[in-house]
């Protein structure tokens, strides 16, 4: 799952909208962030294989440290913890831990079984990824969503918060379509880069979001 989780940080603008978009972000993508971190270090492992199925192209050999759910309760609570300590929104921290802990769901409905509870345990996932188009579908519906729902809540101040939140989207869909439809990656130094390359969507969804205010739909929130 790639999109499908910056379609859980846009929604959860509207659950805490004076959270910023940089940090609802980087909760749903947060293990998928560990994870390369943890490939370069040798404490994970990952195999690039060859399938006409391109989500099926890494066989993911072993992850319990960014993605053993055990071990994304504990970064969930960590990362939720931080941000509540330093803005004091309990709103924001909640949605973050749901957030984190989303990651491992939404794996779940694409992953084969290979997501483990703890390393050595059984392993879990309901396989849509062997679905093409059904994947593809599911996951550009759910940011689609998101997009909207993240519109609706909120207005660009000024033209950065206008043009720089559409290239983020666009981009975003490139991306998906280049991780898609383009070759595999070369190695796993590589696919370990590039996905690290994507943090570069959390600062950027904070710049925009910074020019955007809430549309008074929740003055009570
Ligand atoms: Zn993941």
């Amino acid at each position: 799952m790639f999109i499908g989780h910056y379609a859980v940080g846009l929604i959860a603008k509207k659950l805490a909208p004076r959270a910023s978009l940089g940090a609802l972000i980087a909760a749903p993508i947060l293990l998928d962030l560990l994870w390369p971190i943890f490939l370069l270090l040798g404490w994970e492992h990952v195999s690039i294989v060859q399938n006409t199925n391109p989500f099926l192209r890494l066989q993911f050999d072993s992850y319990p440290i960014s993605h053993g759910l055990v071990a994304v309760v504990g970064w969930a609570t960590l990362f939720a913890s931080l941000y509540f300590g330093f803005t004091r929104y309990a709103s924001g921290a909640i949605v973050i831990w749901i957030g984190v802990v989303s990651h491992w769901l939404m794996d779940y409905v694409v992953h084969r079984p290979d997501l483990p509870l703890y390393s050595g345990s059984r392993l879990f996932g309901l396989g849509l990824w062997n679905h093409v188009w059904a994947t593809i579908s599911i996951e550009v519906l759910l940011f689609v969503i998101g997009v909207w729902i993240y519109l609706r809540q909120t207005k660009a101040k000024d033209k950065i918060g206008d043009y720089a939140l559409w290239a983020f989207i666009v981009l975003l869909l490139l991306a998906y379509a280049g991780a898609t439809f383009g070759p595999s990656p070369r190695s796993v130094k590589a696919l370990a880069i590039g996905t690290l390359v994507t943090s570069l969507f959390i600062p950027w969804a904070w710049w925009f979001d910074a020019h955007r205010e809430e549309t008074l739909q929740n003055p009570e929130r």
